[in-house]
């Protein structure tokens, strides 16, 4: 299907881009990627009258490491998969790595994934995990969010009308840290069934000393796994304890059934992810080399 017609206006600063949304109004929205917007477009699901596009707008597109990581927020799900500073935080390589298929990969920002708060995105539960920070511009200015304040609902954050993310900053873990993110998919260019992100540190007696879980879609927003990160908190991570996140994790999420599966093997997957997740999180942590993969089923 076609989309509604539309004006198209090239942004070429920051600044430019938020004055011309306040002058379109309600009617116009911001172009990144185009991944999930020109989709949502061609279902008429969305129908702006003016585009603003942020593609030509210089030195949007970074990863600079500086005590944490910061990403330009028109940063390439691809370019974060290839960066050798993005792979110092091995959760981030194993989200962009396997959002979808090359070209969704390479067209597709990371921070036109924050600001559509798709609950099936793979972005917030790592950028929650790892405690990510947002810079936006708007009319009244820059403000910096914590991504914890910033995702408010499905496809719902704390953006204001006409403001946009400028850049996502992680901090760099400390030693003896480790993470993983894995989501069960059906193929690749698809989203995800149910995932998990696992951010963790160790003491220096490997127990851990402190540790973030949050599952990605099962729930309307990514899902914070309390009961699992007390679990973990000052003890050995051992099969028995694994077991118990395990546990914690089922009883939290709130999986929907649908045309990716019933609730019920949601629930089981997301018990089953977290097992690996957390195996693959203390082994980093404990700095083995491992490498992780989406399952697909
Ligand atoms: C076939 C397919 C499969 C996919 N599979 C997955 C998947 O498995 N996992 C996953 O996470 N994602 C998946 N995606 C979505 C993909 O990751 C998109 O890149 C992402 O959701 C949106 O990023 P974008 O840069 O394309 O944004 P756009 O589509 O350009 O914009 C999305 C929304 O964000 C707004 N916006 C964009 N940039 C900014 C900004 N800087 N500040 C404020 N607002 C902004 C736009 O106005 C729009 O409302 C898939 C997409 C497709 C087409």
């Amino acid at each position: 299907m076609y989309p509604r017609a539309f004006a198209y206006h090239r942004a070429k600063s920051y600044p430019e881009a938020v004055s011309l949304l306040g002058e379109l109004g309600e009617e116009a929205k911001f172009l990144a990627g185009g991944q999930s917007l020109i989709p949502l477009m061609k279902l008429r699901l969305s129908t702006p009258a003016h585009l603003v596009d942020l593609n030509f707008i210089p030195d949007t597109s970074f990863i600079r490491a500086n005590g944490s990581l910061l990403f330009g927020a028109m940063t390439r799900h691809s370019e974060i998969a290839a960066s050798g500073d993005a792979a110092r935080l091995p959760i981030l390589h194993d989200c962009a790595a396997g959002i979808a298929d090359p070209q969704v990969r390479h067209m597709g920002t990371i921070g036109g994934s924050i600001a559509e708060a798709d609950p099936t995105g793979d972005w917030a539960p790592v950028l929650l995990a790892t405690g990510a920070n947002l810079k936006t511009l708007g009319a009244a200015g820059e403000r910096s969010l914590d991504i914890s304040e910033f995702i408010l609902d499905a496809y719902t954050t704390a953006l204001q009308p006409g403001e946009l993310i400028t850049e996502i900053s992680v901090p760099l873990p400390q030693p003896r840290s480790g993470g993983a993110y894995i989501a069960l998919k059906r193929c690749a260019p698809v989203y995800a069934s149910a995932s998990i992100a696992v951010q963790l540190t160790l003491n220096e007696d490997h127990t851990c000393r402190e540790a973030h879980v949050y599952l990605g879609v099962l729930g309307l927003t990514a899902t914070r796994v309390d009961a699992a990160e007390q679990l973990l908190k000052g003890q050995a991570i051992d099969d028995q304890l694994i077991e118990g996140v395990r546990e914690a994790v089922m009883d939290v999420a709130e999986p929907m059934s649908d045309m990716r599966g019933s609730a019920e093997y949601k629930r089981h997957a997301a018990g089953a992810l977290a097992k690996i997740a957390l195996q693959a999180a203390v082994r980093r942590a404990r700095g083995e080399y491992v490498e992780v993969t989406h399952l697909y089923a």
